[in-house]
């Protein structure tokens, strides 16, 4: 199938280009992007124009930043392309459920993509958890954000989500393994004087099951990063550890075949876009969002040092 992707910077060049070269499934047909291209493919700076001129691409991949994705989403599901989404689906959870409904009554597929749930041991940790009585979970996700996001200057923007665009990985991790819904209580949010999004966070979580559930992020942290969830059980304790890579069950490395014969996130989604794609499905979970727009919603804010790249 072909496909064209939209938005040619760091997610696209280090996954999305190497996924679907080496998928059976795909094709990279076109790319649209006003400074990015792919050498040997076929590529525009304008959208309507790529819409426009190559009919025979179904399929549209949007890599931007979320805050100008639901227009580029909107104009393909139009145009009668399904659509693939990089994480958080949208800026806003109302953008997202509009861009559901337009898919629906055109009946197109749409996936809001969540890479971290593609991680090696996402679902063994899911399957280890099922039936547990879960007393205490606990996420730390610490990194540095020079080193992930050089030069990002949309991330401190409004819709650009600051340390939740990683911490949004983590609930993807969290919504996926957990069987019971929770939903968010309380949240400190850590803003620098001079930018508009949090650069750590520590949220509070109500669980039916009345365990303790919290998340602390943070986009400081120099030196060896974390990237971790700790789930304490009435049968034991598990940790994903490197983003859900591994799998520490009582201490000891859980190992054992991948979840998915596919190796590596990316192309796990794009296997997953074809089988919707072919299927006439929709994949809109949008529970990792809920909770970022609940913790913007409830957040304390505390204002601490500005941040200089
Ligand atoms: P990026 O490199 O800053 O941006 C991707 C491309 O989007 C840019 O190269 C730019 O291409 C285009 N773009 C930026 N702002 C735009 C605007 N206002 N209108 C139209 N096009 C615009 O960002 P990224 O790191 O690839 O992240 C993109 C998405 O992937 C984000 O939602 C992020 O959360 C997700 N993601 C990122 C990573 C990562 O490691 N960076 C990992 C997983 C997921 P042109 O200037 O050429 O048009």
């Amino acid at each position: 199938m072909e496909v064209a992707l939209v938005g040619i910077g760091k997610i696209a060049i280090d996954q999305h280009v190497p996924a679907i070269a080496a998928s059976p499934d795909w094709t990279l047909a076109a790319t649209v992007s006003r400074h990015g291209s792919v050498g040997g493919v076929d590529a525009y700076r304008d959208f309507d124009t790529m819409l426009a001129r190559r009919p025979d691409i179904r399929v549209v991949s949007l890599c931007l930043p979320p805050v100008p994705r639901y227009a580029y989403a909107a104009a393909a599901l139009k145009a009668g392309r399904h659509v693939m989404l990089e994480k958080p689906p949208g800026a806003t959870l109302a953008e997202c459920h509009a861009l559901e409904g337009l898919a629906r009554g055109t009946r197109l597929s749409l996936y809001a993509t969540w890479h971290s749930r593609e991680a090696a041991r996402v679902g063994a940790a899911k399957a280890w958890l099922a039936g547990k009585g879960i007393k205490r979970l606990t996420v730390t996700w610490r990194e540095d954000v020079r080193r992930w996001h050089p030069g990002q200057d949309w991330v401190w923007e409004p819709g650009g989500l600051g340390v939740f665009d990683p911490g949004i990985n983590a609930l993807s991790i969290v919504t996926e393994i957990l069987s019971d819904a929770i939903h968010l209580t309380g949240a400190d949010l850590s803003f620098p004087e001079n930018r508009q999004t949090p650069i750590a966070a520590d949220l509070a979580f109500f669980h039916p099951g009345g365990a303790e559930v919290t998340a602390r992020f943070d986009w400081r942290q120099e030196g060896d990063q974390t990237w971790t969830i700790e789930a304490v059980t009435d049968r034991g304790s598990l940790m994903l550890l490197d983003g859900g890579a591994r799998l520490i069950i009582d201490g000891a490395e859980a190992r054992g075949a991948e979840d998915n014969p596919l190796s590596g996130e990316y192309p796990r989604l794009y296997a997953k876009m074809a089988r919707l794609v072919e299927n006439g499905g929709i994949d809109m979970d949008l529970r990792p969002m809920v909770h970022v727009a609940d913790a913007f919603t409830l957040g304390r804010r505390v204002t601490v040092a500005p941040f200089h790249w």
